[in-house]
């Protein structure tokens, strides 16, 4: 990290994160892609993810997010859902290795959620706006 001293002499923060490596970090092949524009906040991807891992009420494995109510340029009311996976997925390994999908995405009644290699999303994340890409860390089980 810069001392004090280099951040008041002007430290340039672009060049600095620009040559940053992360050791730990490792490269990532799977993700999921959410077309939020349609999610419906049904919370069954949620639960059927909660099942799957056989966590406890309190925990979760994708949770959706709510931004909202605001009003919209037209002055209408708006909510928006973004399901997020957390720290808990697992990439659903045990079932996309046997070519199943993930539980999240074989849930999602609307089909909003997406699951493959992280260049096929990116793909098709760039046909419409209002997609997020989430990369997954595929732990196989211990
Ligand atoms: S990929 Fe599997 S573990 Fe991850 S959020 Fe979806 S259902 Fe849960
Ligand atoms: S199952 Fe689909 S529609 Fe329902 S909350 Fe999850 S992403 Fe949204």
């Amino acid at each position: 990290m810069p001392t004090a001293e280099e951040m008041n002499r002007g430290f340039d923060a672009v060049k600095y994160w620009a040559e940053f490596k992360d050791y730990n970090a490792k490269p990532v092949q799977h993700g999921l892609l959410i077309d939020y524009e349609f999610c419906t906040n049904c919370h069954s991807c949620e639960l059927a993810c909660q099942m799957h891992l056989g966590l406890p009420a309190e925990q979760w494995g994708i949770k959706t997010l709510e931004y909202g109510p605001i009003k919209d340029v037209n002055g209408k009311w708006e909510w928006t859902y973004v399901p997020m996976p957390t720290d808990l997925c697992d990439g659903c390994a045990d079932r996309t290795k046997e070519g199943r999908l993930p539980m999240c995405v074989h849930h999602c009644q609307a089909g909003v959620m997406f699951y493959g290699p992280i260049e096929e999303l990116a793909k098709k994340a760039a046909e419409k706006p209002k997609m997020v890409l989430f990369t997954l860390d595929e732990r196989e089980e211990a």
